[in-house]
């Protein structure tokens, strides 16, 4: 293996997760953090650290000059960017590449493709994947707008090219609003992202979101990972994740996967990838595709038994994939709690110092997370603060171990969405699997 020293250009319970597989690997890692992070416990375990700036994520998280600073000055042979902040930023992979450093992660070029949804719709058809029927890329004619519209049937869905974290989208029930909705994503897209190209797609009533795990080699072999069915989300933000997906059988898994991992072979990804699609009544439409690690990722590990930050930092090193399609076993069921500082019913940010920590333990639990008793919760970033992953041999045996997990957490001082995943394990829509991305929502609007 060349890579001796990777630096974790992210913070929080990822960070921690980079570290752990890097020392499994006999690899040395470099923190770097911001000024409010300095006492976090990836800080505390990786080998060297670094800090890159004030707290604010523009000045150290997203700020590249100071990253490649501390990569050259720590001598860092690679960079793993973990989700969010600068992870599916491809200007940030070439100039990782341009400086010699290996970027634990896809080419620039498939990273680029796939973060303009436009691009990657017409990518993903090309490469053989059920799309969402709508406009053959970009639309700026409201007469032509209207003409689609007419043709996939009211309602439809209004989407920013660039979009990102469910933001400039919009439902369109009837013609007579199309061209004041377009107008109005259009500038919301140009405010947040600075490109208002818009297209559109039929809006599905009722689907759930199920996404592929893949992983290629960048040359011209590729594997699927299964599904995982994240359809439990608020605000377009997943709460609570499985797999496999309570509705699809082994069958189609294979079916499905097939496609995927032969989609990710002729493109010649490489490293790992999620192919988000959303599914009703038996049929996937690829909505976009994720050039990076996911949060829910220890799902697929729980499993498969593949640990897949090892796989990304193997593949970056230029080594072959560890397994084959068909030595991949998808054993058991296993779903992931995020657990966020808010407040479990009115979702209001929670930060401040934990007082009290205990995590849960036993057979078939993990914990992803950085808090200790005594850590300040910083309120700049993300609230999830941390993973609450079991595993069961069947999805029953799994939601007993998960009651069994939640009620041996302790953490104490802010509030967590704890109490909420609790109530969410009783009803009978979970129990039975029968939920669609809508129910959450609707669930949360009841309780009120
Ligand atoms: P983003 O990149 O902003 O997350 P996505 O394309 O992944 O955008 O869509 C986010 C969410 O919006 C989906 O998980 C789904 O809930 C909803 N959505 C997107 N496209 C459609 C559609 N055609 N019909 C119904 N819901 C949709």
């Amino acid at each position: 293996m060349a890579i001796r020293r990777l630096l974790i250009a992210n913070r929080g319970e990822i960070a921690l997760r980079i570290h752990r597989a890097a020392h499994e690997m006999g690899i040395e890692t470099i923190a770097v953090h911001s000024t409010a992070d300095a006492d976090a416990m990836h800080v505390r375990l990786a080998d060297h650290a670094v800090c890159i700036g004030p707290p604010a994520a523009r000045d150290s998280y997203l700020n590249i000059a100071a990253i490649i600073s501390a990569a050259e000055i720590t001598q860092a042979d690679a960079i793993h960017p973990g989700y969010g902040f600068l992870s599916e930023n491809a200007k940030f992979a070439e100039i990782v590449e341009a400086h010699g450093i290996t970027w634990i992660g896809p080419k620039p070029e498939h990273i680029r493709t796939m973060g303009d949804k436009v691009e990657a719709k017409r990518t993903a058809g090309a490469l053989g994947l059920p799309l969402v029927p709508g406009s053959d890329g970009a639309v700026s004619d409201f007469d032509e707008a209207r003409k689609i519209a007419e043709e996939i049937g009211y309602p439809v869905i209004i989407k920013a090219a660039s979009g990102g974290g469910g933001r400039g989208m919009k439902v369109c029930t009837s013609s007579d609003q199309l061209e004041t909705l377009m107008q109005q994503a259009g500038s919301e897209a140009k405010a947040a992202f600075g490109d208002a190209t818009v297209y559109i797609e039929k809006y599905l009533g009722n689907p759930r979101h199920i996404e592929f795990q893949v992983f290629g080699d960048g040359r011209d072999k590729a594997i699927h990972l299964g599904e995982r069915d994240c359809s439990l989300q608020r605000r377009h933000q997943k709460v609570l994740e499985e797999a496999p997906s309570p509705v699809i059988d082994a069958e189609e898994r294979a079916r499905m996967g097939g496609i995927v991992a032969k989609a990710m072979a002729d493109m010649g990804y490489r490293g790992a990838g999620t192919i988000e699609f959303l599914w009703e009544d038996g049929k996937f439409y690829f909505i976009e595709m994720n050039t990076r690690l996911q949060v829910e990722h220890p799902v697929t590990e729980a499993i498969t038994g593949v640990d897949l930050v090892r796989e990304q930092i193997r593949i970056a090193d230029g080594l072959p994939l560890s397994v084959a399609q068909e030595d991949i076993e998808f054993k058991g069921h296993a779903i992931e709690c995020r657990i966020n500082a808010e407040d479990p019913w009115t979702f209001a940010p929670s930060p401040g110092e934990v007082t009290g920590y205990h995590a849960a333990g036993g057979m078939h639990v993990r914990v992803d997370s950085g808090l200790y008793a005594g850590y300040k919760i910083p309120p700049y970033y993300d609230s999830m603060i941390a993973k609450l992953i079991v595993y069961g041999r069947t999805r029953e045996g799994c939601i007993m171990r998960l009651k069994r997990a939640l009620e041996e957490m302790v953490i104490t001082g802010p509030k967590t969405s704890i109490p909420l995943h609790q109530a969410l394990l009783k009803e009978p829509d979970f129990l039975s699997g029968d939920y669609s991305i809508k129910w959450l929502e609707e669930w949360l609007a009841r309780r009120e």
